[in-house]
């Protein structure tokens, strides 16, 4: 069982993967049909390569093959990127009366 992330989980309940080979996955979801290739991160409805985690299809297709969720989410929404982007000391800004005039 993959973790529920986002409730992607719930959304993918209503999906119905089937395995196409090698790495594509037809997915139904309700009355439209999405295809899934896992090893291209995409999916034909967009939202997989937009946000670069994976949308409720996806998530049916991971299911099915039942491979680790967290191969198919970019890093930069990982834990370990999140603290190394704000380790830096972020400097205070002075009120606007400090600002320096310009023409
Ligand atoms: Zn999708």
């Amino acid at each position: 069982m993959l973790d529920d992330i986002g409730g992607l989980g719930k959304l993918a309940r209503h999906c119905y993967s089937r395995w196409c080979g090698a790495n594509e996955f037809e997915v139904d979801h309700f009355l439209d049909k999405y295809v899934v290739d896992l090893d291209k991160k995409t999916c034909t409805c967009g939202m997989f390569q937009l946000n670069a985690y994976p949308c409720c299809h996806a998530y049916a297709a991971i299911a099915d093959r039942r491979d680790p969720i967290e191969v198919y989410i970019a890093d930069c929404y990982k834990k370990d990127m999140y603290l190394k982007c704000y380790s830096h000391m972020i400097h205070a800004v002075p009120g606007q009366k400090e600002w320096v005039q310009t023409g």
